[in-house]
C-alpha cells in the first residue's frame, strides 16, 4: 500500500504553500498537505478538485495521519511564516517521522536559523534542507525557482519532484543542489537583495524618463515593452510596462493607476540582511545598498512632504515643479541613455550580487557553483532575465572571475554604455532628480576600474590621528610619521 502514500507532504498553505502543492499534484505526485488553521487545507483541497487534482492532493487535519500518509523517507516540505513557526512545525512533525525522514523548510529564513535546525534534525536522524523558493504566488504554482541547501541525501530523495515542479528554461530546471549548511537560504537572501536593486533601478530609469524627459506614461510603457525585447529582457522589466499601461478602475476616468500609489514602500528583511552581510564580510554592494536605503527615505513621507515646501520657501523648488521641453529627438536620445545606463548599472548590481555569494562562500567553505546560481535564476524568479545567460557564460569562461566587470564580454558592454550612463546621471543631479542606485552603480565602476584611489589620504590621516600606520608604494613594511606637532 505503500504505492497509495503521498510522494511527499507539504506544511503550510498560505499563498506560497497552496501554489507549490498544486503545482507538484499536476506534476503527476500524490502529494499530503496540512495546515495549522484547517479552513486553508479546505481550500486548498476544493482548490485541487476544480482544477482536477482532486485524486493528487489531499488534504489532513491531524499531523500523525498526515505524516502516516507520506511514502518513506517520508519528505515534508514546509511553507509557513520564517522564524518561531518554523521551529513549532518542525516539533510537530518530528514527533512522528522516524529516521531518515526528511524536512524541506521552503521559507525566506535567516541561513543561522536552518544550520540550527540541521544540527537539531541530525540529533533526530532526520535529514533536513532550508530551500529558498523565488516566484511569488505565480511561480509556485507554474513552476518557481527553487535554492535548496543543507543534507545532499535530502536532495536526491526528492530531487524528482523538485526538477519536474520547478520552471523549466533552455538552460535546464531551475534547480540545483546549491550547497550544505544554510547556503541555499544565503542565496535565496541575495537574489532578493539583488530583486530590490533591480527594482529601484528600474524605478530610477522610470523617474528619469517621466521627470527630466516628461514622458506619458504610454510612452514610458512603449519604451519598457522595446526593452523588453532586447538585453534588457527580464520579468520586472515585463510587469513594470503592464503597470504602466493600467489604467486605475476604481474612480471614473481614473488616469494611470500608478500615479495614485503611495511613493512609500513596504519589505520584509530579506534586503537588510543581504546589506548587513555584506558589511561582516566587507563586501561593497553599493547598488544593493542604496536600493535598500531609497526604501528607508520612501518611508519618511511626512517628512519628505514637510522638507519641499521648506526647500520652497527657501528658493530651491523639487524636480517636479519643472515641466520638461525635450523635442522629440531629445526624448528619444534619453530613452536610449536611459536603457544603456540601467543595463549597465544591472551589470554592477549582479557583479555586486555574486561577490557578496562568494565571499560567504568562501568563509563557510561552501564551494558554491556561481554560474549554477545565474543559470537557476533564468527562469521562474522574479529576477528572470535574459541577461542571467550572459552570466552564467562569464563564469563557465572562469570560474575564478573576480568580478564580472572583468569579463571581456561585460567590459565591452560597459565601455559601450560609458558615455550614455554619464549623460543620465548627470542630467538626473542637474534635475534634483536622485538616482542613488544608478549613481551608485557608476561610482563603484568608477573606483573599481581605478589602480588608485584617494584612501592614500584616508590611511595617512588614520595614521595622524591614532597611529594606524600605513604600507608605501615603494617600500616594504608598515610604517608611522610623526605628521605635526599635534602628534
Ligand atoms: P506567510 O504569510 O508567510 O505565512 C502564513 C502561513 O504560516 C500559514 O499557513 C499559517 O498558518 C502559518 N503559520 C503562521 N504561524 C504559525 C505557527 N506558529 N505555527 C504553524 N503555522 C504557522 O505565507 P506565504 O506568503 O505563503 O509565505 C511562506 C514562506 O515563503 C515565508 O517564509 C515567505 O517569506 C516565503 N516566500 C513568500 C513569497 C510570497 O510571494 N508570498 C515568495 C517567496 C518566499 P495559519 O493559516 O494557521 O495561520
Amino acid at each position: 500500500a505503500d504505492e497509495e502514500k503521498s510522494r511527499v507532504g507539504l506544511v503550510g498553505l498560505a499563498v506560497m504553500g497552496q501554489n507549490l502543492a498544486l503545482n507538484v499534484a499536476e506534476k503527476g505526485f500524490k502529494i499530503s498537505v496540512f495546515n495549522r488553521s484547517g479552513d486553508k487545507t479546505d481550500n486548498a483541497v476544493a482548490r485541487a478538485q476544480k482544477e482536477g487534482l482532486g485524486d493528487k492532493l489531499v488534504g489532513y487535519k491531524d499531523m500523525k495521519e498526515f505524516v502516516n500518509s507520506l511514502q518513506k523517507p517520508r519528505s515534508v516540505i514546509i511553507l509557513v511564516k520564517a522564524g518561531a513557526p518554523v521551529d513549532a512545525t518542525i516539533k510537530g512533525l518530528s514527533e512522528h517521522m522516524e529516521p531518515g525522514d526528511i524536512i524541506i523548510d521552503g521559507g525566506n529564513e535567516w541561513y543561522e536559523n536552518t544550520e540550527r535546525r540541521i544540527e537539531e534534525a541530525h540529533a533526530k536522524n532526520l535529514l533536513y534542507m532550508g530551500m529558498g523558493v523565488s516566484g511569488g504566488e505565480e511561480g509556485a504554482r507554474n513552476g518557481p525557482s527553487m535554492m535548496p541547501g543543507g543534507d545532499v541525501e535530502a536532495y536526491e530523495a526528492v530531487k524528482e519532484v523538485l526538477t519536474a515542479s520547478t520552471a523549466q528554461t533552455d538552460s535546464g530546471a531551475c534547480v540545483t543542489f546549491v550547497g550544505k549548511g544554510g547556503a541555499g537560504n544565503f542565496v535565496k537572501m541575495v537574489h532578493n537583495g539583488i530583486e530590490y536593486g533591480d527594482m529601484q533601478l528600474i524605478s530610477e530609469a522610470y523617474d528619469v524618463l517621466k521627470t527630466v524627459g516628461g514622458l506619458t506614461n504610454a510612452e514610458l510603457a512603449t519604451a519598457f515593452n522595446e526593452w523588453n525585447a532586447a538585453e534588457l529582457d527580464s520579468f520586472l522589466i515585463e510587469i513594470s510596462a503592464l503597470i504602466l499601461a493600467k489604467e486605475d478602475d476604481q474612480v471614473a476616468d481614473g488616469g494611470p493607476l500608478v500615479d495614485k500609489i503611495l511613493d512609500k514602500t513596504g519589505m520584509k528583511g530579506t534586503g537588510k540582511w543581504t546589506v548587513q552581510q555584506a558589511a561582516e564580510l566587507s563586501v561593497a554592494i553599493p547598488t544593493i545598498a542604496s536600493s535598500l536605503d531609497a526604501r528607508f527615505i520612501s518611508g519618511v513621507k511626512d517628512e519628505r512632504v514637510a522638507a519641499e515646501a521648506c526647500y520652497k520657501t527657501a528658493g530651491l523648488a523639487a524636480a517636479d515643479a519643472a515641466t520638461p521641453k525635450l523635442s522629440a529627438e531629445e526624448k528619444k536620445q534619453l530613452v536610449d541613455d536611459v536603457r544603456a545606463a540601467l543595463y549597465a548599472s544591472k551589470i554592477c548590481s549582479y557583479a555586486q550580487g555574486m561577490n557578496l555569494i562568494r565571499a560567504k562562500s568562501t568563509e563557510q567553505e561552501w564551494g558554491l557553483d556561481l554560474g549554477e546560481m545565474a543559470r537557476i535564476w533564468k527562469g521562474g524568479c522574479i529576477i528572470r532575465a535574459r541577461f542571467l545567460d550572459r552570466i552564467k557564460k562569464a563564469y563557465d569562461k572562469d570560474a575564478n572571475l573576480p568580478s564580472l566587470l572583468v569579463d571581456g564580454e561585460f567590459a565591452a558592454e560597459l565601455v559601450e554604455r560609458n558615455e550614455s550612463w554619464r549623460r543620465v546621471v548627470t542630467a538626473a543631479i542637474n534635475a534634483g532628480v536622485a538616482t542613488p542606485s544608478m549613481s551608485g552603480s557608476l561610482a563603484y565602476f568608477d573606483s573599481y576600474r581605478r589602480g588608485r584611489l584617494p584612501a592614500n589620504l584616508v590611511q595617512a590621516q588614520r595614521d595622524f590621528f591614532g597611529s594606524h600606520t600605513y604600507e608605501r608604494t615603494d617600500m616594504e613594511g608598515w610604517h608611522h610619521t610623526v605628521w605635526s606637532d599635534m602628534n
